[in-house]
């Protein structure tokens, strides 16, 4: 074991040592020994700042868990199957903590056997050696590196490395966070490790994993700081095509995934309005908005996508081609049209339309779409008010808004008092 105190004094912010410190002092009050583990560490070998403790202890993880709430006046939510709480504290920042387990697969890709256990069993059943190291939290203001597998070595060559042949096959979620982390870092997937990848990959593993699973660790990579980069490799490896069939021979869909990012930083800059689409949906929409009919429906089927979802990619599938259409023409639009063009589409849709016909005339339709056109299309009058000046509901409702909102985009009306004046003139 490293000592490797001092280095935890320099990288660490001050809050973060005297939470450690404390940590201890409950530990020992407790007779437990407790470790930091996982991406903690390593983030702090790399000096990258990391908020999110892991702790693992060598005892009850969650009745631990509990006595650090009581002394911080945090909350704790457990799972007593798994061993972990996760400890919330009052700025709303968590601590995981888990007791020291190890791990059996009975089968490929199967939910794992869970027995308590010691500090290197539990560092046994991880996936890289560079994620498998531990802090040990000895007395206050001393602490130790455990690295069994040699996860620091691998930080400084830059290597994602398994810690066992079969770790694939117990989890293939592990080919996701490999290319992950590779990415991440701009680390290299050791040789043997990417052979033993390639081949649980030719064979099919991805296909053990529950969609679920699987969206969940698309999602996680299309949240890093670069997911492009993740998407290349996993179109490089082929990892791609085992949810989303269709998407190497789609060069129109890789070309709009590599100005995504630029799109966004655009529109960041430009936009006033507030709940930008998150990055992942509008990546995730990107992967499947082009595809077609037949492939999209199996991806669906395939990643078992929530009804919310699919719904919400089959409605921007059904309009994106023919607003993409309309901008093609290059026909001065009004904008009355743009507010057409842009308002059946998702807010992600519409970051995709732009990165597909990006020029200056779009990127001038999209500002003043979301910047203006959205509030300005908020009619004032109701169906109540409609009735009160004497029209009768029916069909004729919709006719009456669709001009409203015209007029208003258009800038022909401004106040509730004009709507009025607009609708006794054309419908009375
Ligand atoms: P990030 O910076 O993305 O949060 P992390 O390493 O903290 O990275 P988590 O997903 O929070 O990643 O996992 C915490 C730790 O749990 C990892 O560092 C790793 O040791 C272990 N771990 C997570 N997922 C797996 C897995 N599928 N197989 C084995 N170990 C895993």
């Amino acid at each position: 074991m490293k000592n490797i105190s001092s280095l935890v004094k320099e990288r660490l912010k001050k809050e973060q040592i005297v939470l450690l410190d404390a940590i201890v002092e409950m530990a020992s009050i407790h007779n437990v020994s407790v470790y930091v583990v996982g991406g903690f560490v390593r983030d702090l070998l790399l000096n990258i700042e990391n908020l999110d403790l892991d702790l693992v202890v060598e005892g009850n993880g969650i009745s631990f868990s509990k006595t650090l709430a009581e002394k911080f006046c945090g909350s704790t939510k457990s799972h007593q199957e798994f061993g972990t709480s996760k400890l919330t504290l009052q700025d709303k920042s968590h601590i995981d903590v888990a007791t020291a387990r190890t791990e059996y697969y009975s089968h490929s890709a199967a939910l794992p056997t869970i027995e308590p256990s010691s500090i290197k069993l539990d560092l046994a059943r991880r996936d890289f050696t560079v994620n498998s190291m531990a802090i040990k939290l000895d007395k206050q203001g001393v602490f130790f590196l455990i690295d069994i597998f040699g996860g620091e070595i691998d930080l400084k060559n830059g290597f994602i490395r398994i810690l066992h042949d079969l770790s694939f096959i117990d989890d293939p979620c592990r080919i996701f966070r490999a290319i992950r982390f590779e990415q991440r870092f701009n680390f290299r997937i050791e040789d043997d490790t990417r052979d033993l990848m390639l081949s649980a990959i030719e064979n099919k593993l991805i296909d053990q994993l529950s969609g679920q699973r699987v969206i969940n660790e698309i999602k996680l990579i299309l949240n890093e700081y670069d997911p492009k980069k993740c998407v290349d490799r996993m179109r490089q490896l082929c990892l791609l095509q085992t949810f989303a069939p269709e998407i190497s021979s789609h060069d129109f869909n890789w070309s709009v995934i590599e100005k995504i990012d630029s799109v966004l930083i655009w529109l960041e800059r430009i936009l006033s309005m507030s709940g930008h689409p998150p990055k992942w949906r509008v990546y995730f929409l990107g992967l499947f908005i082009t595809m077609k009919g037949v492939a999209f429906e199996k991806s669906v089927k395939r990643l078992h996508l929530p009804i919310k979802i699919s719904n919400w990619i089959r409605l921007d599938r059904k309009f994106f081609d023919e607003s993409k259409r309309q901008l093609d023409e290059e026909k001065e639009l009004k904008p009355s049209q743009v507010y057409d063009l842009f308002t059946n589409l998702s807010s992600e849709a519409v970051v995709l339309l732009l990165a597909t016909c990006f020029s200056e005339r779009v990127c001038s339709y999209v500002e003043l779409y979301f910047n203006q056109y959205c509030e300005l299309a908020k009619i004032k009058l109701t169906g109540d008010d409609l009735m009160k000046m004497g029209m009768q509901p029916g069909p004729t409702f919709n006719n009456v808004f669709k001009a409203l909102r015209d007029a208003r985009v258009n800038g022909q009306v401004a106040s509730r008092d004009e709507e009025v004046i607009f609708v006794r003139s054309n419908f009375l």
